[in-house]
């Protein structure tokens, strides 16, 4: 019998480059992109172990838990690391990693996560792109909560390697990933005595034995199935129009936020400022002794299809997540889990204003 996952053709080495060519011109980039057939945190572990070593100092932005495991990889290289915390309900800014290079001119490593699911903020990568460039440091960046959501742009921004996974914005599979290096980064890696080689994690296989060969061979059987879905979700997106894509999670965003104010019962968005808010998903910091995994509990039982999640860890306590990103970057998605939060707080005896919610949320999607 046929079966749509099964007894698949093996996929050939001029199908896998175009899939790569492909996300190149999603990302507007005319770097060299490999697909790394695992889940992002692949090529995210694989690029810090390739370029970063004992002579590197780091400067490792925190905006969100990645950032954390970001600079625990980077000290496992034995890299010296500066972090730069700031708080999760806002964003770093250009000045602050200006003020980091005037403090520790050595600095030769940028890591940042663009959007983070997780806390809900966004960095502005351009601007800080044009500082890092100044520095003359090697720029990386996790773009995997960003891309299909806002404009992800390696080339403009001299981002070195930009790493995405299909699961967020572009609705795809979390089995395959992607990075995008640049030149100097290639170069970095080569010099890199500790860089992983023959192995899962390394990139300068794929270099060597891929692009440097005209991508004729692949380095192992690839993983079809997950392919066949990246090139359907990037067909998807340019058939919709990226554009429209990123529209759809911005008003998502945008309703969420201004349903949540309006809606009240003590419900606020997590990001103070709506300039510093992703839009692939939007956090609410819960009222005062009202646990977010109960409010989510809650809302789920009422509808159990919401993207609606706690926040991870210690933020359980005061942070909802709602995950409006691919298919739930939709009107009905937004409406669906104010109507789903808002009875659950009234069930905690809380005030809230349901339709002045629905109403605002609906003027707010543009
Ligand atoms: C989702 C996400 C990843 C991928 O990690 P998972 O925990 O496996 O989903 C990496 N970086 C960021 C910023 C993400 O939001």
């Amino acid at each position: 019998m046929t079966h749509p996952f099964l007894d698949l053709a093996p996929l050939s080495a001029a199908h896998f480059a175009s899939v790569e060519d492909r996300v190149a011109r999603l990302l507007d980039t005319a770097q060299d992109v490999v697909i790394m057939q695992g889940e992002a945190l692949l090529p995210l572990e694989g690029a810090i172990r390739a370029t970063a070593g004992p002579g590197t100092t780091a400067l490792n932005v925190i905006t969100g838990p990645y950032g954390q495991t970001f600079g625990d990889w980077l000290r496992d290289c034995g890299a010296t690391v500066i972090d730069l915390a700031v708080p999760f309900h806002t964003a770093v800014t250009a000045a602050q990693i200006r003020a980091a290079f005037t403090e520790h001119p050595e600095i030769d490593f940028v890591s940042l996560v663009h959007a983070e699911a997780a806390t809900g903020n966004t960095n502005p990568v351009a601007e800080i792109g044009e500082a890092v460039r100044e520095q003359g440091a090697l720029f990386y960046l996790d773009a995997v909560a960003s891309v299909g959501a806002e404009p992800v742009l390696p080339d403009a921004w001299g981002v070195d390697l930009c790493v995405i996974g299909a699961q967020k914005a572009m609705g795809g599979p979390a089995g395959v990933s992607a990075v995008s290096v640049s030149e100097r980064a290639w170069a970095r890696m080569a010099a890199n005595p500790r860089a992983p080689r023959r192995s899962y994690l390394s990139l300068l296989d794929w270099k060597e034995r891929w692009v440097d060969g005209g991508r004729k061979a692949l380095l192992h059987a690839p993983a079809q199935l997950e392919m066949l879905a990246l090139e359907a979700c990037v067909e998807r997106i340019e058939s919709e129009g990226p554009e429209t894509v990123m529209a759809r999670h911005a008003s998502a965003a945008a309703a969420t936020r201004a349903g949540t104010v309006a809606l009240g019962g003590g419900l606020e968005p997590y990001v103070y400022e709506a300039r510093d808010a992703a839009p692939v998903a939007t956090t609410l910091r819960t009222p005062s002794g009202v646990p977010a995994s109960d409010l989510v509990a809650r809302a789920l039982a009422a509808d159990p299809t919401l993207p609606l999640a706690a926040g991870g860890g210690r933020l359980a306590a005061e942070m909802i997540r709602v995950n409006h990103y691919g298919p739930a970057a939709a009107p009905g998605t937004v409406r669906g889990a104010l109507t789903a939060l808002g009875a659950a707080l009234a069930e905690r005896g809380l005030p809230v204003d349901l339709p002045a919610a629905l109403h605002a949320a609906d003027a707010a999607w543009r």
